[in-house]
């Protein structure tokens, strides 16, 4: 074998790689950061550099890199099936994993339909939704609602909800037209507004267009309580219960995407928790497998689940698949990571870390070029701005927010800005000491990146 380094392996990926989301030009001027390993919170490189993984690599790890308790688990699996198709067979780790899903989830939502990436599993709402509405002749219903700075995917369907323009706006004449109505962010509350009474003003428009679109609307689409990838953006669980309530009353469907926000990010499970209600069709992803293997689902209800169920010749079955649905390592994966929010008490043990993460990054609020620090539960993000009084944003162009990822990286910390918006989104396992690391990093990269 080929003893290897950071340079060679860099040089070599750079010749047969296309990376996600990256202008690979950056890559001139930008080094690639190869990883050798890693453990914990830790990521290390092949020179024993370490990097403390402050966004969960993409918001997956929920408890670590290389942990024993969900190695052990894949390893056992491997043992006896790697793989094999769910259409007409099935296997024990899939029917324990779905047995643990339903009764965790927010009530009704007793089936689980799997695939493997989040937009995948957007897709599958969208479809069933869409689906449902022409199995009991409302042929009429072709469309979705969803919020400004909502993120979704990046298939087609799941790109057409979303509201990243920077993702978004080169496929438009490509993608399905969402009704777009304005998100409860409270970043705009007026000054001495409160989240839920901004939130709940903020609903007003939502019903507007549910009142007048309602007959040809599938479904509405949110991310619950944070839309992540549109920059952390924050608000209030009233927001939920007014949704729930209006989408009965209109009768329309409820998607909670809740890819990056499931699996106690949000301080709860579920973020829908906090505001007591349980969407129609609930999507997961990221953190299901402990940020191990590539695994989502898309839960839904009886109700749902009864209107494709029927003879064969009405043809109203839902006949969606991927190759890899509901592969039993992944599951096994997933298993192993319910057991240790079982077994370590992680939901009540994450209250203490957030109020570390609050506590380390309190004195931040202060800073000239800092508009807000937000938090919920195990999020916390920091808006960077050029004018902190009338929240003038810096000109996108001098991507002061990337200035911020070089210096965490020099200073051993994976910090990868959206923008101008600088966050944590940690492992659970992160220690205290480690949080105010974080925060001493990302405090100086803010001083460096603002005042060049
Ligand atoms: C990441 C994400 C997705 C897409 O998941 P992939 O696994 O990247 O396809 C969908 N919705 C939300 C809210 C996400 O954060």
């Amino acid at each position: 074998m080929q003893s290897m380094d950071n340079n060679t392996l860099t040089q070599r990926d750079l010749r047969v790689l296309w990376h996600p989301c990256t202008q690979m030009h950056d890559h001139e001027t930008l080094p690639l950061v190869p990883i050798r390993r890693g453990e914990g919170v830790w990521l290390e490189d092949f020179n024993g550099k370490r990097y403390l993984d402050a966004i969960s690599s993409w918001w997956v790890n929920l408890f670590g890199h290389a942990n024993p308790r969900i190695n052990a688990a894949i390893a056992d699996q491997l043992q006896n099936l790697e793989h094999v198709i769910l259409a007409g067979f099935t296997h024990e780790p899939v029917v324990r994993l779905s047995e643990q899903l339903v009764q965790l989830a927010p009530k009704g939502l007793s089936r689980c339909f799997y695939a493997d990436s989040g937009s995948a599993a957007v897709e599958i709402a969208l479809k069933m939704s869409f689906h449902y509405w022409q199995n009991r002749g409302e042929k009429k219903r072709t469309r979705f609602i969803n919020l400004t700075s909502s993120y979704h995917g990046e298939t087609l369907g799941a790109l057409s909800m979303g509201d990243v323009s920077l993702y978004k706006e080169t496929y438009q004449p490509l993608l399905l037209k969402p009704i777009t109505v304005k998100s409860p962010d409270c970043y705009y509350r007026e000054a001495g507004e409160s989240w839920a009474d901004y939130s709940t003003r903020a609903f007003a428009e939502m019903e507007t267009a549910l009142a007048r679109y309602a007959d040809e609307v599938c479904a509405v689409i949110v991310e619950p309580l944070v839309q992540c990838a549109g920059g952390m953006r924050m608000y209030d669980p009233v927001y939920l219960k007014l949704l729930r309530q209006a989408c009965d009353k209109y009768r329309v469907h409820l998607i909670a995407d809740e890819i990056a926000v499931g699996f106690g990010r949000t301080g709860t499970m579920f973020a829908c928790e906090q505001a007591a209600i349980a969407p129609d069709f609930l999507c997961l992803g990221k953190g299901l497998t402990g940020g191990y293997l590539p695994l989502s689902v898309c839960l839904t209800t009886d109700e749902v689940y009864q209107t494709f169920y029927a003879e064969y010749a009405t043809r109203k079955a839902f006949l969606h698949s991927h190759s890899y649905t509901g592969n039993p390592l992944a599951c096994s994966a997933a298993l192993a990571t319910l057991e240790i929010f079982r077994d370590d008490d992680v939901i009540n043990r994450n209250q203490v870390l957030a109020a570390h993460i609050a506590h380390a990054t309190a004195s931040l609020a202060d800073h000239p070029h800092i508009a807000e620090v937000r938090q919920t539960g195990m999020i916390l993000a920091i808006e960077m701005v050029k004018d902190k009084k009338t929240h003038e944003s810096f000109p996108w162009q001098e991507r002061r927010g990337l200035s911020v990822y070089r210096y965490a990286l020099e200073h051993g910390a994976l910090l990868r800005p959206l923008g101008d918006v600088i966050y944590f989104m940690p492992p659970y396992v992160i220690k205290p000491e480690e949080i105010n690391l974080l925060a001493k990093v990302a405090g100086e990269g803010i001083n460096i990146a603002t005042t060049k």
